[in-house]
């Protein structure tokens, strides 16, 4: 997220700007939702990490059968997964129809690991 005032690089779910103070669009609560990513439970794959980031910025690391959450202002957002192999990207949209969104992945096979896979979105 960028501050609008200022310009500067914002972490995820700051209300207000550290630098110039400015309110973000996660300081409207009529405007923001939720990403939820859910790895499922596998047994193939289990041990291969993945990682999640919203807006390239790290949301966390994805073991076997976990889930990680942010609140981010309705918009476009940019959902990546990491491993050993290439990242796999996904642009999801948040509005007032569809204000959170579950991103279900699991593991499939790649060239030499596991690398994430985007199984499901549901938007709720
Ligand atoms: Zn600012």
């Amino acid at each position: 997220m960028i501050c609008l005032n200022c310009g500067c690089q914002l972490d995820l779910e700051v209300k207000f700007c550290p630098h110039c103070g400015a309110p973000t669009k996660m300081s409207d609560e009529n405007n923001v939702g939720e990403i939820t990513i859910i790895r499922e439970k596998k047994v193939f794959g289990f041990a291969i990490g993945f990682e999640a980031y919203v807006d390239d910025t790290k949301l966390g690391s994805l073991p076997n059968n976990s889930t990680l959450s942010c609140h981010v202002p309705y918009g476009t957002h940019e959902i990546k997964l990491t491993s050993t192999e290439k990242d796999v990207i996904q642009d999801i949209e948040l509005n007032e129809n569809q204000r959170n969104v579950e991103v279900h992945i699991i593991p499939k096979m790649g060239l030499l690991a596991a690398k994430p896979f985007i199984q499901e979105i549901k938007y709720k």
